[in-house]
């Protein structure tokens, strides 16, 4: 059977990439819409076939509880809001699958998981980039050793949000600037790709004084992570750039990079290493597929098999500390250690 998902917020995301996912994936369908805008849910339902009574508002949100078609809510709302209508999912019985930054705070990121522990549901974050074919190839790559002992990462997630009224840009609504937003990308693929987490991090911020997009969060932010073993990071975001998308990994005999990363399409992954005493660079031919359908059939075959999801809330808390901890650096303009991680991050 197909797995019912309601979409929560009916904005840019949710109608360019989540709803036309579904077209694409093999075991979910849009079962709800929760809008705020009556008007606009009742065309995006007749668009894709969703029952006019399965349309719900902020407020009356909490009766997805009696509609049987929907198992899992997805929360695509400014990040504030993920923390309150992840607990209201779990309430109403329903597994939830949560846009990243998974909140604004390490403790909402608690709060969450503890939500969909004591209701016995399942809670995933929409870190797409881990269910995408270029990165695994990567994934696999890298623990084959091909690339000798891993030295650096050095990556990049930047964009120009023009907008200065958008809630991107207010403090409390985003948690920050392009790190929580974007940056995101950069520390998640290299602890995904490694396996290893940060001990310590760095960070300056800059904001130019006169343009009215950063009075409260940070135009741009330059960062470092110190992995065990030598590891270490180097990354860069900002939202006053033209859009930039990459990273490289760098290793004792080789690297390999992917630009663009982070993108919803034509990624491109190149891998360098000494062939027979030659420098060979190469550029794998794999297939692209739609990573919001690959996200939301990986939701659901967790709901129809009972399995972990490969990104549950503990994985999402885990960014959020090491956001936290960047921003504290920046602000005391010291290195900070990273709390250490208590259990297992990921499913299968
Ligand atoms: P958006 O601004 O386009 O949409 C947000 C939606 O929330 C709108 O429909 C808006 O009406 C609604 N909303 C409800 N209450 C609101 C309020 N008080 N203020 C503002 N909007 C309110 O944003 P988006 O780009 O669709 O992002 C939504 C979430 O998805 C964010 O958490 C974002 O980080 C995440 N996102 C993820 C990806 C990805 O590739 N995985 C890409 C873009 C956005």
């Amino acid at each position: 059977r197909r797995v019912g998902f309601a979409i929560v917020g009916l904005g840019h995301l949710s109608l360019n990439q989540i709803l036309p996912a579904f077209g694409k994936s093999k075991y979910a369908y849009p079962a709800a819409l929760v809008s705020g805008d009556p008007v606009k849910a009742r065309k995006i339902a007749a668009q894709y076939g969703i029952d006019a009574a399965s349309i719900y508002n902020y407020q009356n949100y909490d009766e997805l509880a009696h509609n049987p078609r929907v198992d899992v809510v997805y929360v695509v709302l400014p990040n504030s809001m993920h923390r309150e209508f992840t607990v209201r999912a779990a309430k109403a019985g329903k597994h939830v699958l949560c846009e990243k930054p998974m909140a604004t705070s390490v403790a909402d990121c608690e709060a969450m998981i503890a939500a969909c522990a004591q209701a016995g549901r399942k809670l995933m974050i929409g870190y797409r980039s881990q269910y995408e074919p270029h990165s695994r190839a990567l994934v696999k790559l890298l623990k084959q050793n091909k690339l000798g002992e891993l030295r650096e990462f050095i990556s990049a997630n930047s964009q120009n949000e023009g907008d200065p009224t958008q809630w991107r840009l207010k403090k409390a609504m985003a948690g920050g600037g392009p790190l929580p937003d974007v940056g995101i990308y950069s520390i998640n693929q290299i602890r995904f790709l490694t396996g290893l987490e940060p001990e310590e991090v760095f960070a300056t911020t800059y904001a130019p004084s006169g343009d009215p997009r950063f009075t409260e969060v940070e135009a741009s932010i330059q960062y470092t992570l110190r992995f065990p073993g030598g590891l270490s990071a180097a990354c860069s975001s900002a939202y006053n750039s033209h859009k930039s998308q990459f990273f490289r990994v760098q290793g004792s005999t080789g690297w390999a990079e992917m630009s663009p990363a982070f993108a919803y399409n034509g990624l491109k992954l190149r891998t360098n290493q000494v062939m027979d005493g030659n420098e060979v660079t190469q550029e794998p031919a794999i297939a692209e597929k739609d990573q919001f359908a690959l996200e939301l059939d990986h939701m659901a075959q967790c709901v129809l098999q009972n399995l972990t999801p490969h990104t549950p809330g503990e994985e999402g808390l885990r960014d959020q500390q090491i956001i936290e901890a960047l921003y504290e650096s920046a602000r005391t303009h010291r290195p900070v250690k990273v709390p250490p991680v208590k259990g297992p991050l990921r499913g299968p």
